[in-house]
């Protein structure tokens, strides 16, 4: 076995020990007889599984009482389209885009009632994050909506946007449990998995419960109330159990680790390692605002995009993968996740400084 250093955007690296524990379980989970992939999902033991990894969650991420944990299913996508169907009451919201997540967001929403942009980042290809202390929130708007961490630009939202009492609303798939988070200061939090948690499959929604309601627009399918998961404990359907299971793995992974304040300095430790050596770099350069640069996904390019593919190809055989930039902005990104190690981190910039001294 040889397991390479993995900086994917996603699906992306998971905790080798998760990795291990859940094939030793893979044949028969405790005393089961059984696989977790072959289990009812109404049956003991997976019930034992949702609720302690809702458990370990809400510990891990301090989540009030008042707000429910949802895991469900069809990606960051079909929460693009479940967040108006469940929260527009009025048919106005007002988006901030700062990336393309933000953006298809946006746009998404705009079947469903009247979208204000009022805060955006596109003038420079989303390299920074705007002002978001006094915008023109609408006087009606049922929410304000973020995407908290940009994925594929690399800045992350790092003071909250004044929503004039608004409800916010965050896309948070690709920071969730990166760092401590205040819940309470949002109405809606909500991640695919597949960054930063546990294998693609599972969207997580933390949601404060007066936003639950059955007040809800026309021809909402019931899959896609809020409701209907809120009031079944996640089990209305027969939910992706296995992806469910390994996201519990990865909680008890985090705890056993110390929890998320120990998670984002360890985070910081090895964003600073790579932007400082961005930073003095002749070769290689961030393309983000320093005081916007995310902890979680790193943009760099050398300014030929010649050279750059050249780098990606030397670095992939040399064992570093997946540091291919988004198509739609080219250049390079290491995405350095939870379980990205800090080893992994400094062999990157190791082999960065002797592809600098080559070319
Ligand atoms: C990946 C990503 C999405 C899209 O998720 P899918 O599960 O592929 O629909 C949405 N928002 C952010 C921030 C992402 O990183």
């Amino acid at each position: 076995m040889s397991r390479v250093y993995n900086f994917s955007a996603g699906p992306a690296v998971l905790p080798e020990e998760v990795l291990r524990t859940a094939a030793a379980e893979m044949l028969e989970y405790g005393s089961s007889g059984m696989s977790v992939m072959e289990m009812s999902h109404r049956s003991k033991d997976f019930t034992d599984i949702i609720e302690e990894a809702e458990r370990d969650l809400r510990e891990l991420m301090a989540i009030p009482s008042d707000y429910k944990v949802l895991f469900l299913q069809g990606g960051g996508n079909t929460q693009f389209a479940m967040v108006p169907m469940n929260l527009m009451k009025n048919r106005v919201a007002d988006y901030i885009v700062t990336g393309q997540w933000a953006k298809k967001a946006a746009k998404e929403a705009e079947l469903y009632g009247r979208v204000n942009v009022v805060a955006s980042s596109a003038d420079k290809t989303f390299s920074y994050i705007p002002d978001l202390s006094d915008l023109a929130i609408s006087e009606d708007a049922d929410y304000v909506y973020i995407c908290q961490n940009n994925t594929i630009y690399g800045t992350t939202i790092k003071t909250l946007p004044n929503t004039k009492g608004k409800t916010l609303v965050s896309d948070i798939s690709s920071m969730f449990l990166s760092e401590p988070m205040e819940v309470s200061r949002y109405g809606v939090l909500w991640g695919g998995v597949q960054k930063n948690v546990g294998p693609a499959g599972v969207t997580i929604v933390i949601i404060r419960e007066d936003l639950i309601t059955e007040e809800v627009l026309p021809y909402t399918p019931t899959m896609l109330r809020y409701k209907t998961h809120a009031d079944n404990a996640s089990l209305y359907n027969t939910p992706p159990c296995y992806n469910i299971y390994i996201c519990g793995l990865v909680f008890k992974w985090l705890k056993a680790m110390g929890g998320l304040s120990v998670m984002k300095q360890r985070n910081e430790e090895k964003a600073r390692l790579l932007y400082d050596f961005l930073d003095q770099s002749k070769l290689f350069h961030g393309t983000v605002v320093p005081k916007d640069r995310s902890l979680m996904n790193v943009p760099f390019v050398t300014g030929d995009a010649g050279l750059d593919k050249r780098f990606i190809a030397e670095a992939s055989a040399a064992g570093f993968r997946n540091l291919k930039g988004h198509r739609s902005v080219g250049g390079m990104r290491a995405s350095l996740y939870n379980a990205m190690p800090y080893e992994g981190v400094r062999s990157l910039v190791e082999f960065m400084d002797r592809f600098e001294k080559q070319n």
